[in-house]
């Protein structure tokens, strides 16, 4: 049996090795602390779990669903964009349901990106934006995430002949693996230099609502003649806790949305709609006091786990923005051996920085993912083993 080519330049995946590495600590008795995977620990709100309820029971949902989405879930999604971000969409030709935003976000490079295309990738970033460019036959091009820019990119850092050779530049703010946040001044730059080099600006907006100490996520497509060059992924995971359901959204340029349902009406045959209903249901109660509520539980937990490194030695700010922390491994360690020691001596579960791109190197990612009692737990564990930023 020989495994095609493409696979050589994948790396393993590194969740799913994580989650191994954590899965035998566990299977040894270890009590570890999983702060590695950003899966909220919270559960689904329960109106979305009753709505799951009444729909399993239609049989009419029991048969394919619509490729593109059910109407109801398409025009949910476009009262919520009207409502939250004053983005007006046509739910017939500029939403499209999918199957986790992660699925779409693969699925959206296969549309686009022949052998020798250039894609604009955030480094570090969410490891599908390159594996997938990889998978196409395309070639990444990253641009640097630093401390110093705000962990923004530099657009006119990128040479002329790599901006003329680029199909797709991604962006995501709230930002995975940072946690920064972009206003739209920042998405207008994005805008315009996609308009100028004829790019599909793609914004993965998958943590719009984890945000804290008063800013308000912006959607890229209320930028005025966004929706020209843009595409914006919606997903249900992270702000309702929906990680398991696998329900999001693709919703902008029609052109691009189109072309990602030729991917998909060829690969998948769409979200059962009852997930759809249920999702759909997600912004009939009052979503934004939910919002409120979840974002108040993880701002506490942001508080008690910077506070409690800063007093080991850091100088953590407080991000404003997902539910990680990106924290600097101390000076003359590797993200990889520093994610190791922490797991190895303390139970401590977190992602090594250079998991997400070269430029994660001397990071690693911490998410808030256990409540304020496992975090000062976490804390008391590292210091005990003598952890500290000198
Ligand atoms: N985009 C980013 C930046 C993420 O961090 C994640 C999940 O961690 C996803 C997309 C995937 O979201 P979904 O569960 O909708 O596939």
């Amino acid at each position: 049996m020989k495994r095609a080519k493409r696979l050589e330049a994948i790396p393993p995946y590194v969740f799913a090795e994580m989650d191994k590495r954590k899965r035998e600590l566990v299977a040894k008795g270890i009590d570890v602390i999983a702060m590695g995977i950003g899966d909220p620990d919270l559960p689904t709100p329960e109106w979305i779990v009753e709505a799951m309820g009444r729909a399993i029971h239609k049989p009419a949902y029991h048969r394919y669903p619509d490729y593109e989405g059910a109407t109801f879930f398409r025009t949910a999604v476009t009262a919520w964009y009207h409502r939250r971000f004053e983005v007006k969409l046509d739910p017939g030709s500029e939403v499209m349901a999918l199957i986790g935003s992660k699925e779409g976000l693969a699925h959206l490079i296969w549309a686009f990106v022949d052998p020798g295309d250039i894609v604009l990738i955030p480094d570090p970033a969410y490891p599908v934006y390159r594996i997938h460019t990889l998978l196409a036959g395309g070639e990444p091009y990253l641009m640097p995430l630093r401390p110093e820019n705000g962990f923004l990119p530099d657009f006119e850092a990128i040479p002329e002949a790599v901006r003329r050779r680029a199909k797709i530049l991604f962006i995501n703010y709230p930002n995975n693996p940072t946690s920064a946040v972009a206003d739209l001044g920042f998405f207008r730059r994005a805008v315009d230099f996609a308009r100028r080099y004829g790019l599909l600006l793609c914004h993965d907006n998958a943590y719009a609502e984890m945000t804290y100490d008063g800013f308000v996520a912006p959607s890229v497509l209320a930028v005025d003649g966004a929706k020209d060059v843009a595409i914006e992924f919606y997903s249900f995971s992270k702000p309702f806790n929906m990680t398991g359901w696998r329900i999001a959204a693709a919703v902008g340029n029609a052109e691009a949305v189109a072309a990602l349902g030729i991917i998909k009406t060829n690969t998948d045959s769409g979200q059962f709609t009852a997930i759809q209903e249920a999702a759909a249901s997600a912004f009939d109660h009052d979503p934004e006091t939910f919002f409120a509520r979840m974002n108040r539980v993880y701002a506490g937990r942001r508080d008690t786990f910077v506070d409690g490194m800063n007093a080991l030695g850091w100088k953590l700010e407080k991000p404003k923005g997902t539910f990680y922390v990106w924290v600097p491994v101390p000076p003359g360690q590797t993200s990889s051996g520093f994610a190791r020691l922490c797991l190895e001596r303390a139970g401590v579960v977190v992602t090594p920085g250079v998991a997400y791109g070269p430029h994660g190197e001397g990071f690693i990612r911490v998410a808030l993912t256990v409540d304020e009692r496992r975090i000062r737990e976490a804390i008391d564990r590292l210091a005990a083993a003598g952890v500290r930023y000198s």
